[in-house]
C-alpha cells in the first residue's frame, strides 16, 4: 500500500469504473487495491470475504481480488 493511501485512504479511479451486477466497482488511482461503492455511495475497500458472491461479475482490470 502506498504512503497516500495509508494517510488520506485510497482513492477510487473514476475513470475505471465498473458495475458488477450488485456494485460499483474501481481500482485505486494509486495502488490498484479493488474498491466497491457501498449503499451510502461511499468508496471502501472490496473485501472478498464478506463482499464476495457468485453472482458479482469479476474483471480482469481488477487488480489484487485474489481469484
Ligand atoms: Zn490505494
Amino acid at each position: 500500500m502506498q504512503l497516500l493511501c495509508r494517510v488520506f485512504g485510497h482513492k477510487p479511479d473514476k475513470t475505471r469504473v465498473w458495475n458488477d451486477n450488485i456494485d460499483f466497482r474501481a481500482p485505486c488511482v494509486r495502488c490498484g487495491a479493488a474498491m466497491l461503492r457501498d449503499e451510502r455511495k461511499s468508496w471502501r475497500l472490496f473485501d472478498e470475504e464478506t463482499d464476495g458472491a457468485s453472482s458479482r461479475k469479476q474483471n480482469r482490470r481488477d487488480i489484487g481480488n485474489g481469484l
